[in-house]
């Protein structure tokens, strides 16, 4: 028996060490030193498995697929006896926290710490360090692992990445040319930053529009780590940032948090002045729009970093910089790998610190409002529901009856009436610091300088009327889905109503079964209820050629969860009948959306987005390169984002975009875009310019140098939420009520139009109710326009100065997109008969 022990001990001995010996360094593994070349993401994802296979301090995992089906990968590295029981080592982290979890009950006592690398794919130096970091602490930083879990995600943002490293192999000179005018310092149009869709990931992170992010969301809400860095790059010229982080702070932010970045930068700084290289801290990057790679954790109990390394997309693999020296690749990957394992060092050597003071941040019962409390359409109360889903914070019913408390929609404390299907979320729960960040209505700016938007608030985003109260609320299960089912009839039509997104899908899946569909443009009444303007009617007479009319109807209907109201008569006891022109066809239109050089490439993937995967209807994009030579006669709808489009835009072009709309085409122009036909012959739409100072003498400028960035910020808004007018009986306008709260995100500013509709605008005295707006900025912006709709012949040219599609996340603006889509102008066919 002894000997048969021995014989396994020795056979474990053997293993164990042939283990360690099959385990490549990443230049043993690829072949090629690292920083040499760009890695394909494929063979990251190999070297990774190789690690993994062949170290017992790694597993290493999928977690999901990127829109280009590349895989989404973490590893957890710790020793060997961590490992082991990393599930429980988990749990009790969590009950740390607070969390539920059954876990063994013992006290969390390991650090945990993540590292998210390359989330713009063109910032391509960090998934090469991660590939050497994985090896160093594997080989020679084991003893740091006895304390500490280390999880690492080498690439949150593949699709970007190999889009830049695919385009940069490609066109690299051999060897590579250092020389600012060298063709592989020039990234070609959208770049590699962002995903698939050309969404920002670090902008992404609260609103989790993209699958990288949901799927990341899950695996990180299992761990809710200690420390997170989110690894980037700057501008070839900038040396390298770390934390601390700049103002503006989120006021949550707890003074640990503040005070361990200061030592974790610290700890940096130690390494790179012994080498020679430079850093700064404590600039530019803020900490407060909660969507982004470094703010999200913070709000969810990390330290969260965002460490900077100049190159990005211009580096490739050397450039030459204007400070006079080369920048490599093989040294930003350095910076990177330095920065990665001074964080897991100094991590091991706080763990007790990390676990007790992690357990504070989330004592929650300071924070002054207790419960928020929403009030809507069963649509949007689910759209929001099932985004507190993936945060993973919880939320029931109320039923309290009135409450006094700060009611958004009046901007001040009223009363608010709680009814059976009142949504209420409370601060009382792990993730109660957050609720506050994503609920509070106005978020306090110890700084008002920031470049992102300083207003998110999620009642007004979701277009819910909205209560903060100081006072907890009672709080009970929320109701699970019920689901609608219509049964079939012998209707001579069907009428649903229009108010939500899901409506609207209801509306793009129906027209893509080929199925006509119309919408009334007043209020009606038929089979006792009444109707809204939008609501949709879809009649046996329009669709007498589909043999299966009522089961088709029916079943999408049930997909979409859509009630419907079965109307034997198409006559109205109010209100237009069926057969009215009130009653207008919406003819399925052909959507041609301007990509390309001089399109913002945020704005296209935002169209293009919310197209694919969020209403389900087809888009033609269409290129800026060969748009002046396009068949007009093969779209219905012509979509431009926001760009620059001087170049574009020439006269000619001008031309004959108008003598298209004559004809019955319409432009949706959205942002900036909007700017290209202000002025121009033909169109009524004018910029809306200050008044002129009639004292025209020169005064001299006595503003300090010191303050001249501070100064220029009274003529910014970045994004605050601003209450606007709605002309409700536009029918781009259905669906909403009075006013509408608009995410503005620009001073930009237009005169009401003369001729056509003003459909949202701002009136004397625009009241921001959230977020920074400079005083310039906000003066110029009275007596404006937000959305408008110009008739030229038999279309229409439509102008959305605000962008309803932002980031995915403004819920309650898209069906302004969809109604001037589908509703405004869209039944010219009844002109043409
Ligand atoms: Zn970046």
């Amino acid at each position: 028996m002894k000997k048969f022990i021995l014989f396994l001990l020795i056979n474990c001995l053997i293993t164990s060490s042939l283990i360690s010996q099959n385990l490549q360094s990443p230049e043993q593994f690829l072949g090629y030193e690292i920083g040499t070349q760009f890695t394909r993401h494929a063979d990251v994802v190999n070297y990774f498995e190789h690690v993994a296979e062949n170290s017992n301090l790694v597993e290493y995992s999928t977690y999901g697929k990127t829109n280009e089906n590349r895989q989404l990968t973490y590893a957890t590295i710790s020793s060997e006896e961590n490992l082991k029981n990393i599930d429980e080592i988990r749990k009790n982290h969590l009950s740390n926290a607070g969390v539920n979890t059954n876990n063994s009950g013992n006290q969390a006592d390991k650090a945990i710490v993540w590292l998210s690398y390359n989330v713009h794919g063109n910032e391509a130096s960090s998934t090469e360090a991660a590939m050497q970091t994985v090896y160093e602490l594997v080989t020679n930083k084991k003893e740091w692992l006895k304390n500490t879990v280390v999880i690492m995600d080498p690439c949150i943002n593949p699709d970007g990445r190999d889009r830049y490293a695919n385009w940069y192999n490609q066109v690299k000179a051999s060897p590579y040319n250092a020389s600012l005018l060298a063709a592989e310092h020039h990234e070609p149009w959208p770049g590699g930053r962002p995903n698939h869709y050309l969404f920002d990931l670090n902008r992404d992170w609260a609103w989790a529009t993209q699958v990288e992010t949901k799927a990341r969301l899950k695996i990180y809400n299992t761990w809710l780590p200690h420390i997170h860095v989110d690894f980037h790059e700057q501008s070839i010229n900038d040396p390298y940032y770390f934390a601390p982080a700049a103002e503006p702070f989120h006021e949550i932010i707890t003074p640990f948090q503040r005070d361990f970045q200061a030592e974790i930068g610290k700890n940096h700084a130690k390494y790179f002045d012994e080498k020679g290289w430079l850093y700064f801290t404590k600039e530019r990057f803020d900490l407060l729009y909660p969507s982004y790679g470094d703010t999200y954790p913070t709000y969810m109990g990390s330290i969260g970093m965002t460490y900077e390394q100049a190159g990005g997309g211009q580096a490739g693999l050397g450039i030459q910089t204007t400070e006079g020296y080369e920048l490599t690749l093989v040294d930003r990957v350095a910076h990177h790998f330095t920065t990665g394992l001074s964080t897991v060092e100094i991590a091991s050597q706080n763990v007790e610190k990390l676990n007790s003071e992690f357990n504070k941040f989330f004592q929650n019962d300071q924070l002054s409002y207790k419960s928020y409390a929403l009030n809507g359409s069963a649509d949007k109360i689910a759209a929001l529901k099932s985004l507190l889903d993936l945060h993973e914070i919880k939320y029931g019913a109320t039923n309290s009856g009135k409450i006094k408390g700060f009611n958004y929609s009046q901007n001040k404390q009223a009363d608010f009436n709680t009814n059976e299907n009142t949504l209420v979320i409370n601060t009382n729960q792990p993730k109660g610091k957050m609720v506050k960040v994503l609920f509070e209505p106005n978020t306090k700016l110890s700084d008002s300088l920031t470049y992102d938007i300083t207003a998110w608030s999620l009642p007004y985003a979701y277009g819910l009327e909205a209560v903060a109260s100081n006072k907890l609320l009672n709080n009970t299960q929320a109701d699970s889905y019920t689901s609608i089912v219509n049964n079939a009839s012998n209707a001579s039509g069907y009428i649903s109503k229009w108010d939500s997104m899901e409506d609207a899908r209801f509306l793009a899946a129906l027209l893509k079964e080929g199925i006509k569909v119309r919408y009334s443009t007043l209020e009606f009444e038929n089979e006792g209820q009444i109707f809204n303007p939008g609501s949709l009617i879809i009649t046996k007479s329009d669709n007498r050629t589909l043999k299966d009319f009522n089961t088709k109807v029916i079943q999408i209907a049930n997909e979409h969860g859509r009630q419907l109201t079965a109307a034997t008569s198409g006559f109205s006891k109010s209100g237009p009948d069926f057969g009215s022109s009130e009653i207008k066809i919406i003819n399925q239109p052909r959507v041609g959306v301007l990509r390309g050089e001089g399109v913002s490439s945020l704005n296209f993937g935002e169209i293009w987005h919310f197209f694919e995967k969020d209403l389900h209807y087809p888009i033609t994009p269409i290129d800026t390169d060969y748009f002046k030579n396009i068949d007009f006669s093969l779209i219905d709808v012509l979509v431009m984002p926001s760009g620059g489009y001087n170049s574009l835009l020439n006269e000619e072009a001008l031309k004959n975009i108008k003598s298209w709309i004559k004809e019955g085409g319409k432009v949706i122009a959205i942002g900036d875009a909007v700017g290209s036909f202000s002025g121009k012959e033909g169109f009524n739409l004018k910029e809306n310019k200050p008044e002129i100072k009639k004292d025209t003498t020169a005064t001299a400028n006595l503003i300090p140098y010191a303050t001249r960035e501070r100064e220029s910020i009274k003529d910014l808004i970045t994004g605050s939420i601003i209450k606007t007018t709605l002309d409700k009986t536009h029918p781009m306008a259905f669906g909403y009520g009075d006013s509408y709260f608009s995410l503005k995100l620009s001073s930009d500013s237009y005169s009401y139009l003369s001729e056509g509709y003003n459909i949202a605008y701002l009136e004397d005295s625009p009241e921001v109710v959230s977020g920074f707006a400079g005083s310039e900025a906000t003066k110029n912006m009275k007596n404006s326009m937000i959305f408008g709709e110009e008739q030229i012949g038999n279309g229409s040219i439509i102008y959305m100065v605000d962008n309803p599609l932002f980031r995915a996340f403004w819920e309650n603006g898209k069906l302004f997109f969809v109604n001037a889509v589908f509703f405004v102008n869209n039944d010219t066919y009844r002109l043409k008969i």
